[in-house]
């Protein structure tokens, strides 16, 4: 069930995380199609992959939120009337429910049924995703890449689905490693692939803006599940298909 409390632009969002442009996964009642409604009745599978809906006042103007804006402009001796700062408690209230719409993004809605069978065991690398996300700790940017991929087991997933499941993720408070992890297990729980390879490097604004822990700026993280756990060539495949980028950008 969508969370019938969201604002419309964080609906919007998770609408767009959810489905592609055209995309129709609904009849006249608002029931999920097929293989997706299905998939709702397994207690199990929601249970991982249930998305969690907050309990915050998102569309509440002048609520709570926009006080706790106010209260830090003063805590920092800041004139929250003054003309540039008047509406910067309600601009960022709409800014966090937006860049947290993770968060009300309903996994069985994203994949939609475009998991197909077949006949292939290469594997699968999906690289390049780009991702904005927010670090738990200082509610600050850390953004980057992430590259993904699966050795299927008789099942694929659409290609476009993959960079959302890592937005689904993005968007949500966030630490690096366990955002790597998420994204894997999603992928496995989803396709149980023979293998599944994640790779992101981000940058932190709260290591970088404040100067502190340089090394910790700049930070690559991996998951690797299965044969990709087993099997070093296999590992080592995939590195070198990360790599291939980077040679390209060089020239
Ligand atoms: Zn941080």
């Amino acid at each position: 069930m969508p969370s019938p409390d969201l604002p419309d632009h964080v609906r919007k969002l998770v609408t767009e995380i959810e489905r592609e442009i055209g995309e129709d996964d609904f009849d006249g009642d608002g029931r999920l199609r097929g293989d997706a409604a299905e998939r709702d009745g397994d207690a199990a599978e929601a249970e991982l992959t249930r998305p969690i809906v907050g309990h915050g006042s998102l569309s509440t103007p002048n609520g709570p939120v926009e006080e706790a804006v106010r209260e830090i402009l003063l805590e920092i001796g800041e004139d929250p009337d003054r003309q540039g700062l008047k509406n910067t408690p309600d601009r960022v209230h709409r800014m966090y429910a937006e860049l947290t719409a993770g968060y009300h993004v309903d996994p069985h809605r994203l994949i939609n049924g475009a998991v197909f069978d077949v006949d292939y065991s290469e594997m699968v690398v999906v690289k390049d995703i780009p991702f904005y996300s927010l670090c738990e700790h200082h509610l600050l940017p850390f953004f980057g890449t992430a590259a993904v991929a699966y050795i299927p087991r008789g099942k694929v997933i659409g290609l476009s689905k993959i960079p959302r499941i890592v937005e689904m993720y993005a968007r949500r408070l966030q630490v690096q490693e366990r955002m790597t992890h998420q994204i894997a297990e999603t992928l496995q729980s989803i396709l149980q692939p023979r293998g599944v390879a994640v790779w992101v490097e981000a940058s932190h604004l709260c290591a970088k803006m404040r100067g502190v822990r340089q090394n910790e700026a700049d930070l690559t993280t991996g998951c690797m599940l299965g044969a990709f756990e087993e099997d070093s060539t296999l590992r080592n495949d995939f590195f070198q298909r990360l790599k291939l980028r980077s040679a390209k950008l060089e020239y």
